[in-house]
């Protein structure tokens, strides 16, 4: 019970201290940064997710791609070098030449991605077909792989040249190409694949690379066979200058980079991988764009409603904050109200126990006192005195100099008796009207008719005029009751025989002429009596 009190006292002590309110601004601001910047960290984390998914998906793509050249290549090679062994064994003569032909355009028909297969002599003219004709004074002696095989007696192997546009069909091919050699290894001509860009180009649009991705088929040195989406102005124009082939095509044949496209400018992230086999390199992209639509909006999304969130949470705390600086200013004022309820209490209760004119203790309080005292007496066993006071002739003084100099006489009289009180438990007491007492603690008859004796005098002293007075001065009777509280049982006269006493006292004194101070005893009740 005590210990929840404590408790409780405790809490509010805590909740009184100034420090709450910046703590708890400090903790609301907290929340909200600690909820923005969680938030900022997942968005992060999803963005990278998303980076690494496209990275997944292009390189996943350029492998599946570059097995795909691979083998296309590989596909038409087989059929030329089985062209370049009939040319060489067999030559041309007209039937041979026929019989070429019919399988030269069986090969095409079988192979989706061959364009056409030629055969040139050693002067660049055409020989035999798949198309089973030759345009008029046709010459393909210009042509680059023409040209590098006549040039090149020991590659025996396939040539992948630039892209051209087909003299025959007009269509956009890659050549590929094998050297011809007579018996002695002299130069014959060239055994040729062309094989169909557009065969590509509508291969690679089966894929979905969004809407700014794309696909290359290039050449080793950078020269754009195929591009997805096609745009025919790109086909032999080069990459070289390329971060992908000056940088790192040179340092290993796969890997994935984002960076702004030498094509379009568009930032895209590119996975590129070297065509095993041939001398071709496959680039998938998807445009950075495109990777991070869907994060973008699921991040616009989030932002909003977490950016709502720390915004209403701030406003509740800070409207909290608002509340508990309220209470405390409540509770400011409520202790205000009532330590100011405690000191008029204070001042009621004083006002109660005292006397309005003198400032000296009323006669509710002597009483009280005097019963305390009394029972102290009887506890120590310690003499109780008791001295009252009776101004002269004060009838005539009001009389002769009005009321309210009365009140400024008693007023003197009562400083008097307030310096009387030496010790903290004597007691100057305005009795009522003129009259006055004083009680004295531990105090003996003698200690008593002295401090009496010693009021009288400064009276005296203080002279003040009273025409109405046989000595012209204002003075004071008093009488002086001292007791030695017995035990209960044996006779005892209580508080109210103290009283008595010291009043029979005075009215002896007053008998005996006025201006002095009277001892009680037997003898004066005799006398009253
Ligand atoms: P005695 O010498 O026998 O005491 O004569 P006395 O005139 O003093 O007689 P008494 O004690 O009967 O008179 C009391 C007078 O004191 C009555 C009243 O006019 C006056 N008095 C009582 N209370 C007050 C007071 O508060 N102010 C003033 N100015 N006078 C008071
Ligand atoms: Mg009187
Ligand atoms: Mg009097």
């Amino acid at each position: 019970m005590s210990e929840g009190t404590e408790a409780g006292k405790g809490f509010a002590r805590w909740w009184q201290r100034p420090a709450i309110v910046p703590l708890a601004r400090i903790f609301v601001v907290l929340v909200c940064l600690t909820l923005v910047a969680t938030d900022g960290w997942l968005i992060w984390k999803a963005r990278e997710v998303q980076l690494r998914k496209a990275e997944i998906e292009t390189s996943n793509l350029a492998s599946a791609l570059a097995r795909q050249a691979s083998d296309s290549m590989k596909k038409a090679d087989t059929v030329l070098l089985d062209l370049v062994e009939r040319l060489e064994v067999d030559g041309v003569e007209p039937r041979q030449r026929q019989r070429l032909q019919a399988l030269m355009r069986q090969h095409v028909y079988e192979q989706a991605e061959l364009h056409g297969l030629f055969a040139y002599d050693r002067d660049g003219n055409w020989v035999v077909n798949s198309f089973g004709e030759v345009p008029l004074g046709a010459n393909n002696a210009d042509r680059e792989y023409f040209i590098y095989h006549r040039e090149h007696p020991y590659d025996h192997g396939a040539h992948i040249g630039l892209p051209v546009r087909s003299r025959i069909s007009g269509d956009w091919i890659i050549p590929l190409s094998r050297r011809l050699e007579d018996a002695e290894g002299n130069f014959a001509g060239v055994a040729l694949a062309t094989l169909s860009i557009d065969f590509f180009r509508q291969f690679y649009a089966t894929f979905d690379v969004r809407r700014n991705g794309s696909i290359n088929l290039s050449l080793n040195n950078g020269t754009i066979l195929v591009r997805n989406p096609f745009r025919e102005d790109l086909i032999g124009t080069s990459l070289a200058r390329g971060h992908i082939f000056t940088d790192l095509l040179p340092e290993g044949p796969a890997g994935t980079t984002i960076m702004p496209s030498v094509v379009d400018g568009v930032e895209r992230m590119f996975s590129y991988r070297q065509v095993q086999n041939y001398p071709l390199v496959v680039i998938t992209a998807l445009a950075k764009e495109d990777i991070l639509a869907d994060w973008r909006e699921d991040t616009i999304r989030q932002l909003t409603v977490v950016g709502a969130l720390a915004v209403l949470l701030a406003l509740f705390g800070f409207y909290l904050l608002h509340l508990i600086k309220q209470g405390q200013k409540t509770e400011v004022e409520l202790t205000a109200t009532r330590d100011a309820l405690r000191s008029f209490n204070r001042r009621l209760e004083q006002q109660a126990l005292e006397d309005e004119l003198t400032r000296l203790a009323n006669r509710r309080r002597f009483v009280h006192a005097l019963n305390d005292e009394y029972a102290r007496a009887m506890r120590t066993q310690r003499p109780l005195a008791l001295v009252m006071f009776d101004v002269d002739y004060f009838k005539q003084y009001n009389d002769i100099y009005g009321h309210s100099a009365g009140d400024e006489c008693l007023r003197a009289v009562a400083e008097l008796l307030r310096a009387g009180q030496r010790r903290p438990a004597d007691l100057a007491v305005r009795y009522g009207g003129e009259e006055f007492c004083l009680l004295l603690p531990e105090t003996d008859a003698q200690g008593a008719l002295q401090v009496a004796e010693q009021i009288r005098l400064a009276l005296e002293n203080l002279g003040l005029t009273h025409a109405g007075s046989p000595w012209r001065r204002l003075s004071v009777s008093a009488g002086v009751n001292v007791c030695l509280p017995q035990p209960l049982g044996v006779a005892v006269n209580g508080p109210e025989g103290l009283v008595q006493g010291a009043d029979k006292a005075l009215y002896a004194a007053k008998a005996a002429g006025r201006d002095r101070v009277m001892l009680y005893d037997e003898r004066i009740d005799q006398l009253i009596g």
